[in-house]
């Protein structure tokens, strides 16, 4: 169960917890975000999936 997993989660790599926004031109995509850029996932509840991205810098 995905949603389970919407709450309180962290950045793989300074553990912070996530914040959350909703993408404006798609409002069922959550996206979450870490406050320092290093992490984001995007969730898509029609497609009942999520995309991660890891930002190199
Ligand atoms: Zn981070």
């Amino acid at each position: 169960m995905i949603f389970k997993n919407l709450f309180m989660e962290h950045c793989p790599k300074c553990k912070k917890v996530l914040e959350t926004k909703h993408s404006k031109p798609f409002k069922s995509i959550v996206i979450k975000l870490c406050p320092e850029n290093h992490y984001q996932k995007e969730f898509h509840p029609a497609l009942e999936t999520y995309i991660e991205t890891y930002k190199v810098s």
